[in-house]
C-alpha cells in the first residue's frame, strides 16, 4: 500500500458482524472468557481493546513500524519510553524540546535517579561529546518545539549505533507525512496524537512506535502496569481524524509557507523561523531529510514582548491557545504558556526569548489568516 492509502485504510477492515465500514467503539472494561484460560484475544481494556488495537495498527503502518502503543496523552507516551531507563542511567536530551518533557525530566525522573544532559542536537558533535558510559538513550525532537531546529537523523542514528544507545524521536511536528524516523533507523518514534495525528482539537493522546519487539514488549508492559491508556472513544476520534492526515498536512504546509513569507516581509517582524524558508539555518537539511516542512512557524516582533502581547491579544481568527497541529490556526506565547515551567534563565540560554510567538497554521483560507495577522500587527 502507498502511504496515502495506508493513512485511510491500514489496519481497518469492515466490521465482521455488521459490515460497518468504520470500526465500532468498544466501550467495555472487560471481556467474557469462552472458558477458563481461553479468551478471544482481549481480557481487560487496560491491557488491550479492539478499537485501540485498530488505531495502533494504523499508526504503526503509517510510521513504517511493526508495533504501536496508544496512550492517554503525549506525556504518558514520553513517560513510558523514558521508563525503559533505570536509576543510575544517563539520558541525552535536545535542549529545545516541549517544556513538559523537561519538566518531567528535571522535576520527576531526576528524583528517581535518571540523569539528563541537554545538548543542542543540531550539532552532532555536541551529542557525541555528551555520551558517557552510563548513557542509554538520546531523546530528540525534529523540528523542535518551539524553535523549529532540525536534527540530522542520519547523524543521530550513526551516534546511537556507534555507542549502542537508544534513539527516541518525538516527531509530533513533522508527522509521518513528512518524516518517518524509523526508516532512518531510529529505535522509537513518539507523537502527541493530540496534535496533527488527530488534528481536530478533540482529544489528548500519544503513541510510541517501534520495530523492535523487545522494546515494544517492555513499553507495553509499562503501559499495562501504569494504565495510561487512551479511551476507546478517543481512539475512534483519532482514527476519524487520521483519515485526512495527508490532505491536511499538505494544506497546513502550503499555508504556512505563505504566512512565513508574509511575516518575513513585514516591517514589524524582527525574524521568522520556518524550515521551508531559505533563511532557516537548516533549510538544506530540512529539504533533504523531510518531504515537506509542516505547519509551525516561530517569530519575534521588533517591539519585543509588548508587541507580541499586543499581537496575540488582538488577533481574532487565530486562537490564543496552548496547543498546535489542528485545523484551526492557533497562536501561542511559549514563555508564558507551553514553556512556562522552564526556568527563565534556562529559557534565555536556549534562545527561547520572552518575545517569541509560535503560530500553528490551520487549514482555513490563508488570506483570512494573513488579514487577521495584518490587523493584529498594526496594533503591535
Ligand atoms: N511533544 C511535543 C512536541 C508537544 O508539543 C507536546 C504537547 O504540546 C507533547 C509532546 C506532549 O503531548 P500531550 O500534550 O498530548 O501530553
Amino acid at each position: 500500500m502507498k502511504f496515502d492509502t495506508k493513512v485511510v485504510r491500514a489496519g481497518i477492515t469492515p466490521d465482521p458482524t455488521t459490515g460497518s465500514i468504520l470500526p465500532p467503539i468498544y466501550e467495555t472494561a472487560t471481556y467474557v472468557l469462552d472458558e477458563v484460560g481461553r479468551d478471544k484475544g482481549f481480557d481487560y481494556t487496560r491491557s488491550s481493546n479492539p478499537t485501540r488495537q485498530i488505531l495502533e495498527d494504523n499508526l504503526a503502518a503509517i510510521e513504517s513500524g511493526q508495533y504501536a502503543i496508544s496512550f492517554a496523552s503525549g506525556m504518558s507516551a514520553v513517560d513510558a519510553a523514558l521508563k525503559l531507563l533505570s536509576a543510575g542511567d544517563h539520558l541525552i536530551c535536545g535542549d529545545d524540546v516541549y517544556g513538559g518533557v523537561t519538566r518531567h525530566l528535571d522535576n520527576v525522573l531526576s528524583r528517581y535517579g535518571l540523569a539528563t544532559t541537554y545538548v543542542n542536537s543540531v550539532n552532532p558533535d555536541e551529542v557525541r561529546d555528551a555520551i558517557t558510559p552510563k548513557t542509554r538513550m538520546i531523546w530528540i525532537e525534529t523540528p523542535t518545539n518551539p524553535l523549529l531546529k532540525i536534527t540530522d537523523m542520519e547523524a543521530m542514528v550513526g551516534i546511537a549505533r556507534e555507542h549502542d544507545v537508544l534513539l527516541a524521536v518525538d516527531s509530533t511536528f513533522a508527522t509521518p507525512v513528512f518524516l518517518r524516523p524509523l526508516e532512518f533507523g531510529a529505535d522509537i518514534v513518539m507523537h502527541s496524537t493530540t496534535k496533527y495525528l488527530s488534528g481536530h482539537n478533540q482529544i489528548i493522546g500519544g503513541v510510541l512506535v517501534t520495530n523492535r519487539k523487545e522494546l515494544f514488549d517492555q513499553m507495553k508492559f509499562i503501559q499495562k502496569t501504569i494504565g495510561a491508556v487512551s479511551s476507546p472513544f478517543d481512539c475512534w476520534l483519532n482514527l476519524s481524524g487520521l483519515k485526512t492526515l495527508h490532505l491536511r498536512m499538505k494544506r497546513h504546509e502550503e499555508s504556512a509557507l505563505q504566512i512565513a513569507r508574509f511575516l518575513e516581509s513585514h516591517d514589524k517582524v524582527a525574524w521568522v523561523l520556518y524550515p521551508g524558508l531559505p533563511s532557516h539555518p537548516q533549510h538544506d537539511l530540512a529539504k533533504t531529510q523531510m518531504s515537506g516542512f509542516s505547519g509551525m512557524i516561530a517569530f519575534e516582533l521588533n517591539g519585543g514582548v509588548e508587541a507580541g502581547r499586543q499581537l496575540m491579544n488582538n488577533v481574532r481568527l487565530c486562537g490564543l491557545a496552548e496547543s498546535l497541529g489542528s485545523v484551526e490556526t492557533m497562536i501561542t506565547h511559549p514563555a508564558t504558556m507551553t514553556h512556562a515551567d522552564v526556568p527563565a534563565e534556562d529559557r534565555r540560554k536556549r534562545g527561547l526569548g520572552d518575545g517569541l510567538v509560535r503560530l500553528s497554521v490551520g487549514i482555513e483560507d490563508v488570506e483570512d489568516i494573513i488579514q487577521d495577522l495584518e490587523q493584529g500587527l498594526t496594533q503591535a
